[in-house]
């Protein structure tokens, strides 16, 4: 039997780039872990959506007031934001880290931010933990809109630092970014898609599910293995 047309043409919204979750290769598409996640789990879920590429803190707040949809952006599932966000099953360990200059060699820890600054990107659990310690450590916090122009500030010296997720960060040294990271990554949580609260949850219901499917075929493990095995 033919599956039945798809009902739905949902809007979602994702961060600029943040690789390896979200970010434009070499031909100009969008692709990373999110991405492939989500067509992966559409097919599954017989929906078709439409990927808004807003920025994190403009998704978060473009899904609030029930401009899209839903998001998926290597959005943390955190406590405060369960008061306004329903989120699906968690799909991704994460945590934050400091980055700072592979060729700084001046600062070890926390403790040698004093008198600085340190970047951070609007909205995220990084410019959360940077504010958190702030005032022990003896820094000054600028925000950006979106990762790349926080790293930019790092690399005009501008900034001593930058505070980020460490998969994101991991997968950018990799890549030969010049950066480094001297410290442990904080504990963190872990990733989930996020609609409104009270909002979309036939969307979210189809997100769990299809994840369930496609963590059972293997398609999960191979979508992760593209942008984080050895040689990817
Ligand atoms: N995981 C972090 C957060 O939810 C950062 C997400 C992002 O920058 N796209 O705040």
């Amino acid at each position: 039997a033919q599956p039945p047309p798809p009902a739905q043409n949902y809007s979602i919204a994702t961060d600029t780039t943040f690789a390896p979750f979200e970010f434009q290769d070499e031909s100009g598409n969008l692709v990373g872990i999110d991405m492939d996640l989500l067509a992966a789990i559409a097919v599954d879920q017989n929906f078709e959506y439409t990927v808004e590429q807003v920025g994190f803190d403009t998704a978060l707040q473009g899904v609030t007031s029930g401009q899209f949809n839903g998001m998926i952006a290597g959005m943390s599932i955190t406590d405060a934001r369960k008061a306004t966000f329903d989120f699906s099953d968690p799909y991704f360990d994460s945590g934050v880290q400091m980055a700072i200059l592979d060729s700084n060699n001046d600062i070890e820890g926390y403790e040698d931010l004093r008198g600085k600054s340190v970047a951070v990107k609007n909205g995220t659990e990084g410019a959360t933990f940077a504010a958190s310690i702030a005032d022990q450590y003896g820094f000054t916090i600028r925000s950006f809109d979106d990762s790349a122009t926080m790293f930019e500030e790092v690399k005009t010296g501008n900034s001593a630092a930058a505070f980020e997720d460490y998969p994101v960060l991991a997968y950018g040294i990799k890549q030969g970014n010049g950066f480094k990271t001297v410290t442990d990554k904080e504990s963190g949580a872990s990733y989930g898609f996020a609609v409104a609260k009270g909002t979309n949850a036939q969307l979210l219901d189809q997100f769990n599910t299809g994840l369930a499917n496609l963590r059972a075929s293997g398609q999960y493990d191979e979508i992760l293995d593209t942008y984080l095995s050895a040689d990817a």
